[in-house]
């Protein structure tokens, strides 16, 4: 087993669900199944139908009031939280690092932001709703958090799980090869941010200045930009080919190429984001240019 990162800490992740085989490939591919056996991340699912106690093992009921669908019942998902040692919101310590948190379409968006929070916190507990969703006296009781992926509505909250567990515990210090990795990504911090993390990184990636200064990605981290494009090997592939600055060597071109990709990919694709995002005087001047043409 590889060697704890010195500055991680251990989050347990606890998921709640009536499929909990849908997570099977899941927890066993990539960065999370990796950050699980180096001990970053402890992700446990657990079966609702555990916590019934009829032949049928029955989790749902009629809605009261009548309508479609059928509602997760509140007596199985309150027993599944009490044997995990979640305790109702209002007996939580308001200090404690943990967050019991419902995926629901009507929840706030998880963004990025989001995931960072939660990346912080030792514990987190996921309750995916099915069928209608969930009694609702589970969230008043229990949830401190509602999170919705985006605006469509799937079919149960095993996906949105999948998918926080994923962005939150790539964000985990130690779990991706340093700490500048996740701030150059889209949606990436700034880089006084980055310096933070950068001492916590103890790596060596960010400490080592020759190796900082051959970083040539952006000039701020992607500073809540997008990222720009990837390209690999061969340098022509099908009459296209690799943009020239990506092999030129000079990694002051390479810079300035990706930022104005950053740009460009920001201003065609999400120009909300343009608003929040730490731009330069440089990068003000690339996007008049780019709104130009
Ligand atoms: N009646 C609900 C509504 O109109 O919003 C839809 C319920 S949906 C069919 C079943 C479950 O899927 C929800 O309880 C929730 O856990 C999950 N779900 C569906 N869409 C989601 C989204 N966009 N984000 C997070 N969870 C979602």
């Amino acid at each position: 087993m590889a060697e704890i990162h010195p500055s991680a800490h251990r989050q347990r992740i606890d998921i709640v669900s009536i499929f909990p085989g849908f997570f099977d490939g899941f927890l066993s591919h990539g960065v999370v199944a990796r950050a699980a056996a180096r001990g970053l991340v402890e992700l446990r699912v657990h079966d609702l139908r555990e916590f019934t106690h009829d032949a049928h093992r029955t989790v749902d009921d009629r809605p009261f009031g009548g309508g479609e669908g059928m509602v997760l019942k509140p007596e199985p998902l309150a027993e599944a939280l009490d044997s995990l040692g979640v305790l109702p919101a209002s007996q939580r310590d308001p200090q404690s690092r943990e967050s019991v948190i419902l995926l629901a379409a009507q929840g706030e968006r998880f963004t990025q932001t989001v995931a960072r929070e939660l990346a912080g916190l030792e514990r987190i507990v996921l309750l995916c709703g099915r069928y209608e969703g969930i009694d609702d006296r589970i969230r008043q009781l229990y949830c401190d958090r509602e999170l919705s992926i985006g605006d469509y509505v799937l079919s149960g909250g095993e996906l949105p799980a999948a998918v926080v567990a994923d962005a939150v515990v790539r964000l985990i210090p130690g779990v991706l090869g340093n700490a500048a990795s996740a701030a150059y990504e889209s949606f990436g911090l700034e880089d006084s941010t980055m310096d933070l993390l950068a001492e916590n990184d103890t790596e060596g990636g960010l400490h080592n200045p020759v190796q900082r200064s051959q970083v040539p990605r952006s000039q701020h981290g992607s500073g809540g930009l997008l990222d720009y494009p990837h390209f690999t090997r061969p340098a022509e592939f099908r009459g296209l080919h690799v943009p020239q600055a990506l092999l030129s060597g000079d990694h002051q071109a390479i810079r300035r190429w990706r930022r104005e990709q950053q740009l460009a990919t920001t201003l065609r694709n999400r120009p909300d984001l343009l608003e929040a995002a730490t731009l330069s005087e440089e990068d003000r001047q690339t996007l008049v240019r780019l709104r130009q043409s």
